[in-house]
């Protein structure tokens, strides 16, 4: 037997997935998984134990977790398949709640319990300022999402307040908790103990304060009550996060296997969670080739298990008879009555809910049952919100003075409805309330909606609500309106199908912009300015192509004519000018006239195609950068209301005063447009002959 043939040795057809997997899943490999898969998986598996055991026999070759990671993958992946059969879950699976009941919109996606000082990321979901605190908790666990500089973000200040007033007593054991944890962060821990004790006493149900409690004990080494107290959590409030709590406290008690597993658990509902797959492969790689420090450890243990396998196993790999201890890697037996059990136990899995049960068997001793039962009511655990408390105006946004309508949440922890926000944003990156700066807030772009109080107001305050959507939406139908009360750009000339790039900084033009996106109407009209009236009798509708925001708030803004317009009649609307208009349309002509008119088209269109071709070289790229070639000879040139694309793009590139451009702009025949452009052309023309006979 020898490393050079693992396909024998190691992960041959009798063997493969021996190891830590539970035997059923050979079914699987055979039968679910196609037949190339099985083998990539053979592959990889076969590459992973490869580069493991060259790693063993090669003295300057030390074993590292990461040797292992594609083993723990393997594992994980088969965990995984049996997922459903784990009962217990994040928040957002439900874990254990009935069907069709309103729990939990107070519920931490984290600890799944009652949000204890809640602080809302930026993906719109609130969290335990605790829950946030931890580490490892690095996405959201609702939407996956990076939580980022989560540390630096503020409590939700409407949601402390409503927790506050609905959930007094609630809020005082939250902060009891917190001076537990606090007395542990300051490594006081037999005060925490007591504290914590003399709590739990009057408050039996508390999770957070068992937890909090188990660490105490298990900071003070006393392992078995440590334990008792998370298995008591586990039992009544399952969730990774203590599931894991738990795995740790059990590989410090020696009990590896047990810790083994649960981590797999943990990484069967969260495929994300490292911290339990680095803890995966750290004790795999101490089980496998020990360093002295990690039998040191062990050896300190109160229960020696798992330095019995480490060492035996050690044996093995370390020994003379290398073929022997990389077979028995492959197929597990090495890990002795233990790794039965576990191998059983892991098995176990599939069976049934009872999949965190092993310990509290061994330790139902000290109440720990009554304590439970107290525990087991649902109604400690998930608090609704109480109708008799609620009241439409602790949902009002300071901005409007109106129920939130979709209501988001700045990093200080304030909130207000997001079209009300991103007004004020218009004008200065500021919390409207703390004047706190916002310019990374306004960078992101995100604006999620906060999820609790978005769906208190829509579950609780359904009337309000509805009249709050209502003016949303009349709102909105008004902002719509393409022929009443349409926003006006006051800017520069814009001609059908001409490209028209806009640089868009004034407050006014971010709010029209923004609502002809919200709209969904994509368009406004584009007028010059006018001294006497505040802007032209005539303009053109411009589509909004596409929008780069700029960090600061600005945009470029990429838009292309429309329709040509009348003004009617002039207003404004929050800062910019409206206007009641109609569009504009040439008159179609026929027989003898349109022959003619077609031969004035050709013309024109030859002359000016002379006219562009003659340019310097620099003019013409410019106008090719700006508004790009010029159109193609259409053959029906009365096909489109504005006539062909040519004349616009003639009138936005030739240089002429912007008021006979105007003049032009709101001709609608065409044979007078292209007899003006004829004239534009024949004066060019002249010019640049007088220009060149001059220089001769
Ligand atoms: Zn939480
Ligand atoms: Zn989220
Ligand atoms: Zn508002
Ligand atoms: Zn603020």
């Amino acid at each position: 037997m020898s490393i050079q043939e693992p396909d024998q040795n190691c992960v041959s057809s009798g063997d493969r997935g021996g190891f830590f997997i539970p035997s059923d899943t050979e079914r699987d490999w055979a039968g679910e998984e196609t037949g190339e898969r099985v083998g990539i998986q053979q592959k990889r598996l076969r590459g992973a134990l490869d580069g493991l055991f060259r790693a063993v026999r090669c003295e300057s070759e030390s074993v590292r977790p990461e040797h292992i990671s594609t083993l723990v993958e393997i594992i994980v992946r088969n965990f995984r398949k049996k997922e459903t059969s784990v009962s217990w879950a994040h928040g957002d699976q439900d874990g254990g709640r009935k069907d069709g009941e309103v729990t939990g919109e107070l519920d931490c996606p984290g600890c799944s319990l009652f949000i204890a000082e809640p602080v809302t990321v930026a993906c719109g979901h609130s969290y335990c300022r605790s829950c946030l605190e931890q580490a490892f908790l690095s996405k959201c666990k609702k939407c996956q999402e990076e939580l980022g500089e989560k540390h630096l973000l503020r409590a939700n200040v409407v949601l402390c307040g409503l927790l506050e007033k609905w959930f007094p007593e609630e809020i005082h054991k939250t902060k009891r908790v917190a001076e537990v944890k606090e007395l542990l962060r300051s490594k006081h821990f037999s005060p925490a103990l007591s504290l914590a004790t003399q709590l739990l006493d009057s408050d039996p149900s508390n999770i957070r304060l068992r937890v909090c409690r188990s660490e105490a004990y298990r900071c003070l080494q006393h392992y078995h009550h440590a334990l008792e107290d998370l298995d008591m959590c586990v039992s009544v409030a399952p969730s990774v996060e203590v599931v894991f709590c738990k795995a740790k406290l059990l590989k410090e008690m020696g009990r590896v296997d047990e810790s083994v597993k649960l981590c797999l658990q943990c990484l069967c509902v969260d495929q994300e969670f490292q911290e339990a797959r680095q803890e995966v492969e750290n004790i795999l790689c101490d089980l496998l080739v020990p360093t002295c420090e990690s039998v040191q450890t062990l050896e300190e243990c109160s229960e020696p298990s798992g330095l019995i396998r480490a060492q035996s196993l050690r044996a093995h790999m370390v020994g003379g008879v290398r073929g022997e201890g990389l077979k028995r890697v492959s197929s597990a037996p090495q890990l002795g009555d233990k790794g039965a059990l576990l191998k059983r136990k892991l098995s176990g899995l599939e069976v049934g809910p009872e999949v965190v049960e092993t310990s509290d068997t061994k330790h139902k001793k000290h109440g720990v049952i009554s304590a439970a039962s107290a525990c087991s009511d649902e109604d400690n655990l998930h608090l609704s919100v109480p109708r008799d408390l609620l009241d439409p105006s602790d949902f009002e946004c300071s901005l409007c003075m109106r129920l939130f309508y979709e209501p988001v949440t700045t990093p200080c922890g304030h909130s207000f409805c997001k079209s009300c926000l991103q007004r004020s944003l218009d004008h200065s990156p500021q919390c409207p309330l703390c004047k706190e700066s916002l310019r990374l807030y306004l960078a992101s772009r995100r604006f999620s909606v906060t999820r609790v109080l978005d769906d208190i107001i829509k579950s609780y305050l359904c009337e309000e609500h509805a009249g709050r959507q209502k003016i949303h939406n009349d709102e909105t139908k008004e902002l719509s309106d393409l022929e009443n009360n349409v926003p006006i750009f006051v800017c520069t000339m814009a001609y059908p199908t001409v490209p028209c790039p806009l640089h868009v900084f004034e407050p006014r033009y971010r709010l029209m912009i923004r609502r002809c996106i919200e709209t969904g109407t994509r368009q406004f009209g584009m007028c010059i300015s006018d001294a006497h009236k505040g802007f032209a009798d005539f303009g053109c509708m411009l589509h909004i192509r596409n929008v780069h925001f700029l960090p600061d708030g600005r945009s470029v803004v990429d838009t292309f004519g429309g329709k040509r317009f009348h003004v009617i009649t002039r207003s404004m609307r929050d800062g910019y000018y409206i206007a009641n208009i109609e569009y504009l349309q040439d008159q179609r002509v026929e027989g003898k006239e349109e022959l003619q008119l077609q031969d004035l088209y050709d013309q024109v269109y030859n002359h000016a195609s002379v006219w562009f071709h003659s340019l310097e070289n620099r003019f013409r790229n410019q106008i090719l950068q700006h508004f790009g070639p010029m159109p193609e000879k259409e053959m029906d040139i009365q096909s489109s209301p504005n006539g062909p694309a040519c004349c616009w793009w003639l009138l936005a590139v030739l240089p002429v005063d912007p008021r006979y451009q105007l003049s032009v702009l709101s001709m609608t025949t065409l044979r007078e447009r292209l007899v003006k452009i004829q004239h534009i052309l024949a004066y060019l023309q002249n010019t640049q002959h007088e220009r060149n006979t001059h220089a001769q």
